[in-house]
């Protein structure tokens, strides 16, 4: 990505939901391209330990208190990376939370902020981000779904919320094209972090034997396809959705 021929400064990203899990990993194998990342998250101890590690690979890194669901924090907090870094080629949307129960069982709170969370905060990240990505005819928008989105009991709200993602990439991707702005989805499988952590070991063993490769994915493996549609040569690809799923997007697992 800094191997650019066009521009000698490293392209600068933020991973939203980037101080643990998923999005440390991306953020951390971004970093180790050489790019510049901003991480957006609500925990702030988790911030700070989460910058000194980025800091060790890539010193031009930042972390921002911000809640991804409400317009104001994410506005602000994009105007401080432009900034303090003068612009955005990468942003990935991978701030997300769970709160699964069967929906006789589901609140309005449970529905509404699993939406808000996963869903919302992609709009207003790509709103805010876009804005500045399109005056420079550039950009590259990696949006988190999960394989969740093909259907799950329990999950009606998540399920619906990354289908939604699935379909904002879809049409974020025809809107942007002509402006050089990329916008692909990732939908990943199982994997371990503090998120699945919370499954209780029953649930977490009994979703490991469901995935067809045998084993519970990790960051790393979703930084990978990450990197892949972040690449400035990877311009021909826009409004899809990749499985990082350890082929259990083949099968429909019932449990
Ligand atoms: P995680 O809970 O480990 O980390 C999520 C991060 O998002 C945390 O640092 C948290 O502080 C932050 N966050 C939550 N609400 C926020 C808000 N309102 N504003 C800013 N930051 C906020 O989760 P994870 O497992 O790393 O998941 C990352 C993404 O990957 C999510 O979108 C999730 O839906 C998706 N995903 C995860 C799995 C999995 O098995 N772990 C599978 C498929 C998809």
């Amino acid at each position: 990505m800094s191997s650019s021929e066009t521009k000698s400064a490293p392209d600068v990203a933020i991973v939203t939901g980037g101080a643990k899990g998923i999005g440390f990993g991306i953020a951390n194998a971004l970093a180790k391209e050489g790019c510049r990342v901003a991480l957006f998250d609500l925990d702030p101890d988790a911030l700070e330990t989460a910058v000194e590690a980025l800091r060790k690979v890539q010193p031009d890194c930042t972390g921002i208190k911000v809640d991804v669901t409400s317009a104001e924090s994410v506005d602000r907090a994009i105007d401080d990376v432009v900034e303090k870094f003068g612009r955005i080629e990468i942003l990935v949307n991978n701030a997300g939370i769970v709160k699964d129960k069967r929906i006789t069982k589901m609140s309005d709170e449970d529905w509404d902020s699993v939406i808000s969370v996963n869903l919302k905060s992609q709009f207003l990240c790509c709103r805010a981000a876009i804005r500045h990505m399109s005056a420079e005819n550039y950009g590259r928008i990696v949006n988190i779904s999960s394989r969740a989105w093909l259907g799950g009991v329990g999950q009606a709200n998540y399920s619906a919320a990354k289908g939604g993602v699935v379909s904002l990439t879809r049409s974020l991707a025809l809107e942007w094209a002509k402006a050089g702005i990329t916008v692909n989805a990732i939908a990943p499988g199982i994997v371990d972090t503090p998120l699945f952590q919370k499954f209780d070991a029953e649930l977490q063993d009994k979703l490991k034997k469901t995935v067809p490769v045998q084993r519970i994915g990790t960051p790393e493996d979703i930084a990978e396809a990450v990197k892949f549609f972040a690449k400035r040569e990877a311009s021909y690809i826009t409004g899809q959705t990749l499985y990082v799923c350890g082929g259990r997007s083949l099968s429909s697992p019932s449990f």
